[in-house]
């Protein structure tokens, strides 16, 4: 009987991108802070990679240092490769970064008001791709930045394009930055937390116009977010991070129902539309550690119900717990014996 794996005749597709063992450290006056350390994962194209976790677990920075945003001189990348169709960011001059992904690497971020100039009209705005990277003419370029406004379901778009940032409201708002970053047709959106000032209703919308236009471009997505819940039907597969680690990782579906590592249970179990209604909350108690002054073994350790000796001197690889299905990974001393897959 033939399968798809065996009438394969070419290997795999190389991933779109790979990051691979990524450590980006800032000076501070306290010292020096490892802000992500042997940070890796692939993102295929057309795939949608989630990337979770709390406040300060290193998310955002490793966005930076994906596009050479880091800020200078206080943050580098102390070792490992960011594989961009095949070419090493991590090696690349800063310059040169940004111009590649100025074309190739779009972002989106929480505070869309904060890239919107608020002096000029919008439909300016958004053909500003257009003028100055393709070299279109004022009125060719206005009128793609019209059908990019209604792409992304502006309404009245052809009044609308003639307003001001501040006469949108946040959900318009973080409409039009999308438009502007799928402007150029990148091969790859990174959303930092994209809807996280946006209320409940407005965050559905904003994940299902991500996932539809992914669907017509087939570009890559990382979603970044500390909500779970936000992320879920978007995302195929998920990274969870901790003190600028990746504590597990798999297929979304997977990592939600066969949680392999105690902080993303906790993570899980505080997700309020997870919750029965009049069940409480279960917040993991305690705060992230500070990066200055990490705990011994897995840093996870002061915080879990399940510490042990051997959890609180051995620092945890993540490797593929025995039950779990392929290649799902977590960085947990005990998951088979705390968390057993059911
Ligand atoms: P998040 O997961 O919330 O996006 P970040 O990636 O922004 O977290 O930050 C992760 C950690 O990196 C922070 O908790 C902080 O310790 C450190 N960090 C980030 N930016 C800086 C900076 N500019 N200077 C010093 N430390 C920083
Ligand atoms: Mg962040």
């Amino acid at each position: 009987m033939s399968t798809i794996e065996s009438t394969r005749t070419s290997p795999p597709a190389a991933p779109l991108l790979s990051v691979q063992n990524l450590a980006v450290e800032f000076s501070t006056s306290a010292g020096v802070v490892r802000a992500l350390d042997g940070v890796g994962f692939d993102v295929a194209a057309g795939e949608t990679l989630a990337i979770l976790g709390e406040s300060g677990s290193g998310k955002s920075v490793t966005a930076q240092a994906i596009m050479a945003l880091l800020p200078k001189p206080a943050g580098s990348i102390a070792g490992g490769r960011i594989l961009f169709d095949g070419v090493d960011l991590a090696a690349e001059p800063v310059a040169r970064v940004r111009e590649l992904c100025a074309t190739a690497i779009a972002l989106i971020f929480q505070d869309p008001l904060s890239s919107l100039n608020p002096v000029f009209r919008i439909g300016y705005q958004v053909a500003e791709p257009f003028r100055r990277r393709l070299g279109m003419g004022k009125r060719e370029a206005w009128a793609k930045a019209l059908e990019l406004l209604k792409r992304v379901g502006i309404p009245d778009a052809d009044t609308r394009i003639n307003d001001y940032p501040h006469q949108f409201s946040g959900g318009q708002r973080q409409r039009i930055m999308i438009a502007m970053a799928i402007a150029l047709d990148p091969k790859l959106l990174i959303a930092d937390e994209p809807t996280t000032a946006l209320d409940v209703t407005v965050q559905a919308q904003i994940m299902k116009l991500l996932a539809d236009l992914q669907a017509e471009t087939g570009m890559a997505m990382i979603l970044i977010s500390h909500d779970l819940g936000v992320v879920a039907d978007v995302a195929e597969r998920a990274a969870i991070m901790y003190a600028g680690r990746i504590v597990e990782t798999g297929r979304i579906r997977e990592v939600y129902d066969h949680p392999a590592h105690p902080y993303t249970k906790g993570l899980l179990d505080s997700i309020p539309s997870a919750a029965a209604v009049g069940e409480r909350l279960k917040p993991i108690v305690g705060s992230p550690p500070n990066l200055l002054a990490l705990p011994t073994g897995c840093a996870f350790h002061p915080r879990c119900p399940f510490a042990t000796e051997a959890t609180r001197t051995t620092v945890p690889e993540l490797r593929h717990p025995e039950g779990w299905e392929p290649g799902h990974l977590a960085a947990c001393l005990r998951s088979e014996k705390v968390l057993p897959h059911g």
